[in-house]
């Protein structure tokens, strides 16, 4: 049983009035450690502060500025430990369909109250909450000094790792996905995950993503020489568009290392392009112009998306991977699910399903006619050494078993 007391509880509402009232409630009840914001904004910087992460944070859905849903975003891209408990006016439907969209993110929900609250419902979820292993472990996990990383790029710490894109109706190996990772001298193979944040706020990601994009090129040129001509995506950040620079630096190199702009993809994710403004829309339109492919990542976690779709000429839509493992059994993810193909389809874009994990999420792509999976059921990121053995098992397998499915139809 955990101390009350040592709970600590965020709580963010818009309305100060519910913040106090939530306040008092708390503290009748014996929880003291809490922690009160009227914006997403201020959440998330109480949240930055390592120590005051909260175990649980009461949400609010309904905000002017930021809204819930795209605070949880804001959640998962920090790796946020805690858990959720949602307070909203909405009504039962649009609650449990927010429980079910926080899930596929993986935050743990304790639950939802309906306003106006009450303690007895709120203490209950509260009694729920424990200490959990994972938890525990996301607030162990190691944030790197600006420093080291710097270091780790100039000395070439970092290695590519690439994971293919197969197209769903013939199996064909059409691509491959490049993954950054850092083999770090102490820690061994560290995740991007935890450098690519730091990169971003330290000013490094224009370094680390002109190196990833070298390798990039420099792999695809040697796969060019082996007869295998495989599309390369590599991740852009928003903040790599923000100047012409980049956009020089990608065209000059590919053209150096022979590669056509058509077998280059440059993802970018969708959260990061709602912000913001004019720069990244020109370049990504003049990158676009010269024939590079465009793929919006994440597709479904963000939340202005459609203007995106409408102002930046993406030739390649991804769904978030949360959107597509289970959402043959579960019908909130298959609706979001359904809708982004179909939206890829009216704007003509090609879709590819991220995370696809097993047979049952392969048959739905194949019964959807998704163009293109990515996943552990075909492959996780590998070294590029590895990716020519794999093609061979991968047509063996297309050969004899992924097409086998008895029943395919729409
Ligand atoms: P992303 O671009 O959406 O990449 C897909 C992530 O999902 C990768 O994680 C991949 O390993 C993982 N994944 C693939 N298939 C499955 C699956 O079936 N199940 C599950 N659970 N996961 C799967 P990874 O490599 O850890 O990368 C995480 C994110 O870091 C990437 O998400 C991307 O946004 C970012 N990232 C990676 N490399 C770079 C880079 O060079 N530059 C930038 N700016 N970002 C990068
Ligand atoms: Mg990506
Ligand atoms: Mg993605």
């Amino acid at each position: 049983m955990v101390e009350r007391s040592a709970v600590k509880i965020l709580v963010l509402d818009d309305e100060s009035f519910m913040l106090k009232l939530l306040n008092r409630i708390l503290s009748n009840l014996g929880y003291s450690s809490v922690i009160l914001c009227d914006s997403g904004r201020a959440a998330l910087e109480k949240i930055a502060d390592v120590d005051a992460v909260p175990n649980v944070i009461l949400l609010d859905l309904n905000m002017p500025e930021m809204d819930g849903i795209e605070f949880v975003r804001h959640l998962v891209d920090r790796h946020y430990p805690g858990s959720l408990i949602l307070v909203s006016g909405e009504d039962e439907r649009i609650l449990q369909t927010t429980v079910k969209l926080v899930r596929a993110h993986k935050i743990p929900i304790l639950g939802y109250l309906h306003k106006p609250v009450k303690p007895d419902a709120l203490s209950e979820l509260l009694e729920s909450w424990a200490p959990s292993a994972a938890g525990a472990a996301g607030m162990a996990k190691k944030v790197y000094a600006a420093d080291e990383l710097r270091a780790a790029i100039e000395g070439g710490q970092l290695v590519n790792y690439y994971q293919p894109k197969v197209a769903v109706a013939t199996g064909e190996v059409v691509g491959v996905e490049t993954l950054a990772r850092w083999r770090h001298p102490a820690d061994g193979i560290v995740f991007p995950d935890q450098f690519i944040g730091v990169a971003e706020a330290a000013g490094l990601i224009d370094d680390l993503t002109k190196a990833v994009f070298a390798g990039a090129m420099a792999q695809a040129k040697a796969w060019q020489e082996m007869q295998l001509p495989l599309r390369v995506a590599v991740n852009v950040s928003m903040d790599n568009l923000a100047s012409l620079d980049f956009l020089n630096f990608v065209a000059e190199l590919a053209a150096k290392e022979g590669i056509a702009p058509q077998n280059v993809v440059l993802e970018v994710t969708e959260t990061k392009l709602m912000q913001d403004t004019r720069a990244p829309l020109e370049i990504l339109t003049r990158l676009r112009l010269k024939r590079f492919r465009l793929s919006i990542d994440d597709f479904g976690t963000g939340h202005s998306s459609l203007a995106q779709l409408r102002d930046i000429p993406f030739d390649e839509l991804k769904i978030d991977q949360g959107f597509v493992h289970r959402a043959g059994t579960d019908e909130t993810l298959r609706a979001i699910y359904d809708a982004s193909l179909s939206l890829a389809r009216q704007l003509n874009m090609e879709v590819v399903a991220e995370g696809v994990q097993d047979r049952e999420d392969w048959d739905l792509l194949r019964r959807t006619g998704c163009d293109l999976a990515q996943g552990a059921f075909l492959s996780g990121p590998m070294l590029p050494e590895d990716v020519p053995g794999w093609m061979k098992l991968w047509r063996e397998r297309v050969r004899t078993e992924l097409f086998l499915t008895e029943d395919v139809r729409k």
